[in-house]
């Protein structure tokens, strides 16, 4: 049975200049579309790739093994980042260590604004935002 899923791969910064995703093309016969890519500005982790990852079943799981012992880490985009509306306080901490740029000011209103489709759920806000207003909803 053929697979397509989302995927959030988090790559630890001695596996940015690897060549893991080539590997799952020419060993495990899976089809990549690269939906977002980004740097991180955690000391602990360099690459975050957003993924839809396609092919069969068996071989989908064999590849995502792979991916794993290589020591990536990988999260479903089923995780949705929602923000509380309630909570936030738009103090704008959010602004600069979201990697794709999910957060912006709003320059007339001086409100930040979340632009949840560029939101490539890597958790960074969740620990940052003072008041807890950005939640992940599974
Ligand atoms: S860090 Fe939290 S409170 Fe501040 S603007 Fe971002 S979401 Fe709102
Ligand atoms: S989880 Fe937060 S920091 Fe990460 S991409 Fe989404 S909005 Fe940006």
């Amino acid at each position: 049975m053929a697979v397509s899923k989302r995927i959030v791969l988090h790559f630890p910064r001695r596996l940015v200049e690897k060549p893991v995703i080539c590997r799952l093309v020419k060993d495990y016969n899976l089809e990549f579309n690269i939906l977002r890519a980004s740097i991180t500005a955690d000391p602990e982790e360099e690459g975050l790739l957003v993924l839809e990852l396609k092919g069969e079943q068996a071989e989908y799981d064999k590849g995502v093994n792979f991916l794993l012992k290589s020591g990536v880490k990988i999260q479903s985009l089923s995780q949705d980042v929602v923000r509380n509306e309630a909570r936030c306080t738009h103090c704008g901490a959010c602004i600069t260590i979201c990697p794709p740029g999910a957060f912006e000011l709003d320059p007339r209103t001086r409100q930040v604004r979340f632009n949840d489709e560029k939101c490539v759920a890597c958790g960074l806000c969740l620990k940052l935002c003072p008041p807890r207003a950005m939640e992940v909803h599974f």
